[in-house]
């Protein structure tokens, strides 16, 4: 019998062990819908000290070896535990990854071109299991395609094909040119010839860019908004110059996870009578955080980091004035202190109106999404965005910036047609964003009829990763 296509799913971050963003939903889920299109898959990631106990206590040592890293010879171990249905391997490494938080050291280019390392160097290693494809994703794993060109890569690995997802082109891996021989262990002619040397700063991402046999991207709009020069951030050119190899693939979500009739974490599981279960969901959230409790008022979330990225500054723009509207804004989120600051003192101001929770916390943002009306996401780029999708789930219709994954998952309401699954808006302008608030804020209190269609547009729409993953399942045949 012929055997199953192999692959190793490569991320720095994965549901359930741990997550900090969207790169954990789809590495938690994208390969159990891989799996399911008949291939082989096993992820690896590091083993964080902060990876719950009771998956490390189910984990199992399945090999260990030294590492080289320029002058650096560590040790490195492979743990495995199978959840799910899929085999996950995890790169152990006490100094490096057994630290409080998975991001934020001084040393993150040690530790990830460490993570990268091994995800080449553990293969020969591994008992029963040699992929045919390798598929990196992000700048944390964006050096494994780079040493699998190299002088380094094991004879045994040299036909290995690999893919590289670009989740977030933001974070690259930018480092000074001192770590080409001292940490990776190349010269600068080497280095340069790999990609990842642009002037004198090294470059991990774009190592990847020019060294993976595929690049995608999380939508299709992001990837053509990546070869022009506001959203390239600064490697356009080479997209350009690869995109007969680029391609962008819109993101799914784990519609078990975000199933609001089976999900335990809200204050009462949705029955099929969805606007009486949301009903019940907002009044108990309005109570928890001290907003004003009454189920008519129409209740806007921001479930996201609070950065730049994310258009907070359109929103601080426009608080003022959006609030006057009878309306409620809850936000649940953490990143930059300035955004944490105006967020909270408009708290302070109107209590009633306005909450804000500094916190990541899965639990939580599950209730933020069943109990809102309206998701605002007006982000300046977006990649894919997830949380428009997991809220539509919820029946919370989204507000949106028409770019990257938002523009390909929001559907714009047309009031001539009732059509569409939200509310889009085309510029990074404040008041475009308030416009369209107000167009949603007026329909939601005099055309509940119309409002109702929307959000059952919204319900209908499929984000699972069927489509998805037939998408990258043909991709995978190409390579082979
Ligand atoms: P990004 O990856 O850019 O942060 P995405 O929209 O792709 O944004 O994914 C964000 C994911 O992180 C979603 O699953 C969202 O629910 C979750 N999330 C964001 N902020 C928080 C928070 N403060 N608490 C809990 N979950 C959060």
């Amino acid at each position: 019998m012929k055997r199953k296509p192999r692959v190793l799913f490569a991320a720095y971050e994965a549901e359930p062990f741990l997550k900090t963003g969207g790169l954990g939903d789809v590495a938690g889920s994208l390969p159990k819908a891989l799996k399911a299109q008949g291939y082989e898959i096993r992820l690896i990631m590091p083993k964080f000290g902060s990876i719950p106990e009771k998956y490390k206590a189910r984990m199992k040592h399945i090999c260990d070896f030294t590492l080289d890293l320029g002058w650096r010879h560590q040790y490195c171990g492979i743990d495995s535990l199978k959840t799910q249905g899929v085999t996950c391997y995890f790169v152990d490494n006490e100094y490096y990854f057994n630290r409080e938080k998975p991001y934020g050291y001084l040393d993150d280019g040690e530790r990830i071109a460490f993570f990268a390392k091994a995800i080449m160097d553990c293969i020969p290693y591994i008992p029963d299991f040699n992929p045919d494809i390798i598929h990196c994703n992000d700048w944390h794993t964006a050096l494994t395609p780079v040493f699998l060109k190299s002088k380094y890569c094991p004879e045994e690995l040299q036909g290995v094909k690999t893919i590289f997802t670009v989740h977030n082109l933001k974070f690259q891996g930018v480092y000074s040119k001192w770590c080409v021989g001292d940490l990776l262990g190349f010269t600068e002619d080497e280095a340069g010839y790999l990609g990842l040397l642009e002037g004198d700063t090294v470059n991990y991402m774009r190592g990847a860019i020019c060294m993976a046999d595929r690049i995608t991207t999380v939508s299709k709009t992001y990837a053509e908004e990546i070869c022009g020069q506001f959203f390239g951030e600064g490697l356009s050119y080479i997209f350009l110059n690869r995109k007969e190899v680029l391609s962008g693939i819109l993101n799914g979500i784990d519609t078990k996870r975000y199933e609001p009739t089976t999900d335990s974490n809200l204050y009462k599981k949705f029955t099929d009578d969805y606007f009486e279960s949301k009903r019940v969901n907002k009044e108990a959230f309005q109570a928890e955080m001290g907003l004003e409790v009454n189920g008519d008022k129409p209740l806007m979330v921001i479930i996201s980091r609070l950065t730049e990225q994310k258009g907070l500054d359109l929103v601080l723009w426009i608080l003022g004035e959006l609030m006057s509207q009878d309306v409620q804004l809850a936000v649940l989120g953490v990143g930059d202190q300035k955004y944490e600051d105006s967020l909270s003192s408009m708290a302070g101001f109107m209590p009633e109106k306005v909450s804000v929770s500094l916190t990541f916390s899965e639990p939580l943002s599950h209730k933020f999404y069943a109990a809102a009306d309206m998701i605002l996401v007006p982000s300046l780029f977006e990649p894919c965005g997830l949380t428009q999708m997991i809220a539509m789930r919820y029946g919370t219709l989204p507000v949106v910036r028409e770019t990257g994954g938002l523009k390909d998952s929001v559907m714009p309401y047309n009031k001539y047609t009732g059509e569409g699954n939200g509310f889009t808006f085309a510029n990074y302008n404040a008041h475009e964003l308030l416009f369209v608030l107000k167009d949603a804020i007026n329909l939601y209190h005099n055309e509940p009829e119309a409002w109702k269609k929307l959000v059952e547009n919204a319900i209908a729409t499929d984000f699972s990763w069927d489509s998805s993953a037939e998408q990258y399942s043909a991709l995978y045949k190409e390579l082979l």
